[in-house]
């Protein structure tokens, strides 16, 4: 990515007019060439075709406007439809995305290997032989949707609702399958978001109620991030054009990272901590700001719950603004650099150097922690608390330059449909030993079908592989080999996978699938189900794609229907030509916003400000309604708080202000970190033995996506190997050199890699990325990227053993017979057992592990794991579970204002009366 002016100029000025009336979209010299086609000649698009050269060929493309889905960030994508064959040539950026601007990273055009990958699953599929034996025939898809529709159906009517399950990694929507199983009436989903972003997604959530943060990062002055955002790291693509925006335009990066990634060597400030130290220094840097009265006294006292926490936590103190100052620095005074610096093993010089940074930022300072440290330990969600800490202290939340909670910046339409919570709850996903996590307790799974508390009937999984991305996979295994455990289950993939081999039938999926579905589990519409997929311009006949997006573009997104007019085109026909609609920008200060008379009807305040209406909730879209503080009887619904004298539309929090003090935390069972501080991870020196040390697994390839990408040929060319970094005096200690095999041993079993000796991590700390070591039991399969494999059992153990690596081999694709590489990199996460954070559920991904050299008939690839020792860290981790039946303060599973996808009816958060208190902890 270029980060020189001229670059910068693209991004601020993206279209002009030219004196023919065509769009000119200025590439980086603004002279001459332009960086994309004019969109007035999108429909008929000439280029010369370079295999014809030195004739001049003319060949004519449309362009037509897709999104990338290899990432969250779905970047704008336009496909190059050639107009003869009606093929795709290939994919490029779409310069009307407000998001990528025209810009995609290596994996955007990648997509078209992705469309023409010669392995690629284009029929239904049943299984023909036993699970895992790899042998299918291809079926009808009238076969597959009345076979799958029966089984839910007959689970639906028999009320064994919890045995349907669907498990998502990437939606690539906004809630269209939620709101399906919604309409089953099923509180069926799952999500990856546990061994994800739950960590970071939990702090950010108890300071103020929504789970992302959306930084301002081009018109920062400091920016501080705690993830690798220039190659890969959340919303990378469009983040990192707006960090390099930021820097050209003179802002400071501070990068947080214990390896040098891509991102650290932009950085102006590159600090490689000792992992799960992180928060330490951000709370040093806190310290700073609070003892020098750097921060901004005024922000602090209108929008920090501090009377709340005087009220209830020092009630003898008297409720003032200067009192609580007071117990800020007392509270604070322990994090000293010299503190954090013995922590992070980070020089105090350089903590204090980037604390003054950060102060002079004032509200242009942004910041980002997603995945990594709080990924990595348990706490971690403590990191991205302790970071946005600074924010809410410098005042810099919403503003130009700082960071915005993500909800506002997002619009979310009204479909066409809304079916009612489900009523049930369904405690596989949503178990109550954590009743504070963020998502599904997805990675436990196995675990708890296996403690016997529930089975599954039909299991769906999408854009999901959880024997491959989950750690323990082998526990996997033996869950979907168990007919007892998991009736059938459905693998929703065009591509292989090494979870879908042990599925009974595979079936790509598209919105259309579920609505037929949807469909044939009632025909008749008598179990109340079918009404949800019903045409509304054709009563009788089954909701198509097109009218759900037609109805949803012509209702309910503000603006389109106007500018689409403009065009003489309809709403539908302007998302087709254009693929994207900005709908505001500059949202500003929502919470800052005074709430309008309208909005106040028969009001009610409470001790702390906060104001009860009996109006209907606000229509705006950016809105986000706050939530009934938890047992409040009260029928007035949340209207925000006083703030000054004047009605302020405040934060979804359940103080409805930015939460320094999390009552919630103090209430069920956690009161030791109900403000935001620093403990010690289970990775932390004083938990290791004197031989491990810790292996970070959590980074990804700037070219590689999880489970996606296998089929990505110039993707897999450039990166197809994972070897474990390890710094030259470690390395020398062990006696290896590069290319060396060692032997990675982690509490269930061991792994066999290369290792890279190399200066670009902390010494002591080894790391080895987790987008590779993709694997297959036969020949069959993605042959590009996924080596073959022979899995041995023996009881609980299991081993696994490379047999064939990567080679050549002819297919459709020319290029197949040119594949020269033979690594497939090596799995990993197979061989870690289940870390859950106690309080946000995020599997901790840091593993104390042993290396050492690897043994003489070692060899690369190789894994070994015992599922009884995954069984035995399961238990010892359930066990620093503070469960909902002895710590609910009011007799709910979990508290209601928290997020959570698909939320059951409000009655269905109460726990069962019947069941004593310690059934749920086995
Ligand atoms: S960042 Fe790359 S992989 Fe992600 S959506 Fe954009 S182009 Fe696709």
């Amino acid at each position: 990515m270029s980060c020189d002016k001229s670059d910068q100029r693209v991004s601020a000025a993206r279209e002009e007019t030219t004196s023919r009336g065509e769009t000119f979209y200025p590439g980086p010299s603004r002279n001459h060439l332009a960086a994309f086609p004019p969109k007035e000649r999108w429909n008929d698009w000439t280029e010369l075709d370079s295999r014809a050269w030195p004739k001049r060929k003319e060949r004519h493309y449309s362009l037509i406007p897709t999104t990338c889905f290899n990432c969250e960030s779905a970047c704008g994508l336009l496909a190059y439809i050639d107009k003869v064959t009606g093929e795709v040539q290939k994919f490029e950026g779409n310069p009307e995305h407000p998001g990528s601007r025209g810009r995609n990273c290596a994996k955007g055009p990648a997509t078209l290997n992705q469309v023409t990958d010669p392995d690629r699953i284009l029929y239904p599929l049943k299984r023909a032989g036993k699970r895992g034996e790899g042998k299918w025939e291809q079926v009808t898809w009238d076969e597959v949707l009345d076979d799958i529709a029966a089984r839910i159906r007959n689970a639906i009517v028999e009320d064994r609702r919890d045995e349907i399950m669907y498990h998502v990694g990437r939606p690539g929507e906004d809630g269209f399958t939620e709101r399906i199983l919604a309409a089953w009436g099923v509180d069926g989903h799952n999500s990856h978001t546990n061994i994800c972003s739950s960590g970071s997604r939990q702090g950010y959530q108890l300071w103020m109620g929504l789970d992302r943060p959306s930084p301002d990062h081009s018109n920062a002055k400091v920016i501080l991030l705690i993830s690798a955002h220039l190659e890969s790291g959340h919303y990378f693509n469009p983040h990192a054009q707006r960090v390099i925006d930021g820097k050209a335009k003179g802002a400071k990066l501070i990068v947080f990272d214990t390896r040098l990634s891509h991102t650290a060597t932009h950085a102006d400030y590159w600090v490689a901590p000792y992992p799960g130290s992180e928060a330490a220094i951000l709370l040093a840097i806190a310290n700073y700001l609070i003892q020098n009265n750097l921060y901004d006294r005024d922000y602090v006292k209108r929008w920090w719950n501090w009377e709340e926490y005087l009220a209830i936590e020092h009630p003898a103190t008297e409720t003032s603004f200067a009192n609580f100052e007071s117990l800020l620095r007392d509270l604070y005074k322990q994090y000293t650099v010299e503190f954090a610096a013995a922590e992070s093993g980070v020089e105090a010089r350089v903590i204090e150097e980037i604390a003054k940074l950060v102060a002079s930022a004032g509200t242009r300072f942004s910041s980002h922690n997603w995945r990594s440290a709080a990924s990595g330990v348990s706490g971690g969600w403590s990191v991205a608390r302790c970071l946005f800490m600074l924010n809410a202290l410098l005042g810099a939340i919403a503003t130009e330059g700082g960071v915005y909670p993500n909800a506002w910046n997002k619009f979310v339409p009204k479909p066409i449909y809304m079916p009612p919570h489900p009523r049930m709850w369904n405690e596989t996903t949503w178990p109550r030993e954590y009743p504070l996590s963020m998502n599904e307790m997805s990675f436990l799974l196995p675990h708890l079908l296996k403690d016997g508390r529930a089975k599954l009937d039909v299991y769906f999984t999408r854009v999901y592989n959880p024997v491959w991305t989950n750690p323990d996979g082998f526990s996997w295994i033996e869950m979907l080999t168990d007919p007892d455990l998991v009736g059938c289950y459905v693998a929703l993939t065009p591509t292989w996978n090494e979870t879908s081999y042990f599925a009974d039938g595979e079936v790509w999926e598209e919105n259309e699938f579920w609505l037929e579905l949807t469909w044939r589990i009632d025909p008749d519409g008598s179990l109340g189900i079918r009404q949800y997929a019903e045409s509304k311009k054709l009563p009788g006949t089954r909701l198509g794609v097109d009218e759900y997006y037609e109805w949803i573009f012509d209702n309910s997104v503000p603006g389109l229907p106007e500018k689409a007019a403009r065009e003489n085109l309809t709403p539908l026909e302007f998302m087709r030509r254009y693929g994207a609609f900005e709908v505001k920008q500059k949202i500003g200060k929502i919470y800052d916003q005074t709430v309008g008379p309208e909005e106040l009807e028969d009001v009610r305040e409470d001790r702390f400000g906060r104001i009860f209406t009996r109006a209907p909730k606000p229509a705006e879209p950016n809105i986000v309604p706050l939530p009934l503080p938890d047992g409040d009887e009260d029928d007035r619904r949340f209207a925000g708080v006083m703030v000054d004298g004047e009605i302020k539309r405040g934060f979804p929090t359940p103080s409805g202000r930015l939460e320094f003090y999390s009552h919630t935390l103090a209430t069920w069972g956690w009161p030791e970190y109900s403000i935001p501080s620093y403990f010690k991870s289970h990775v932390h020196p004083d938990n290791l033995e004197k031989d491990q040390t810790i292996l970070i697994s959590t980074f990804r390839l700037a070219v590689q996506i999880h489970t996606r990408s296998a089929n990505a040929k110039w993707l897999n060319e450039i990166a197809h190997t994972n070897p474990l970094w390890i710094h030259p005096t470690h390395a020398s200690e062990l006696g290896v050199r590069t290319g060396d095999l060692c032997r990675v041993e982690t509490e269930i079993g061991y792994y066999v890699v290369p290792a890279w000796v190399t200066e670009g991590i902390r010494p002591g700390i080894v790391a080895c990325s987790h987008h590779m070591g993709r694997w297959k039991l036969t020949e069959e399969g993605q042959r590009q990227l996924m080596a073959t494999v022979k899995l041995d059992h023996n009881g609980t153990e299991w081993g696994l053993k490379r047999e064939k690596g990567i080679e050549a081999y002819e297919s459709t694709d020319p290029d197949t017979l040119r594949i020269w590489w033979k690594d497939a990199g090596i799995h990993q996460n197979m061989t870690f057992p289940v870390h859950p954070d106690p309080i946000s559920g995020m599997h901790c991904w840091h593993q104390a592990v042993r290396v050492r050299a690897a043994d003489a008939d070692d060899k690369p690839g190789d894994i070994f794991v015992d599922t009884q020792k995954s069984r035995e860290i399961y238990k010892k981790w359930l066990a620093m579970a503070r469960p909902a039946d002895r710590y609910s303060p009011d007799g709910t599973r979990r508290p209601y204002w928290m997020l959570r996808p698909l939320k059951p009816a409000r009655e269905f958060y109460k726990l069962p009366e019947e069941e004593p208190v310690e059934t749920a902890v086995k």
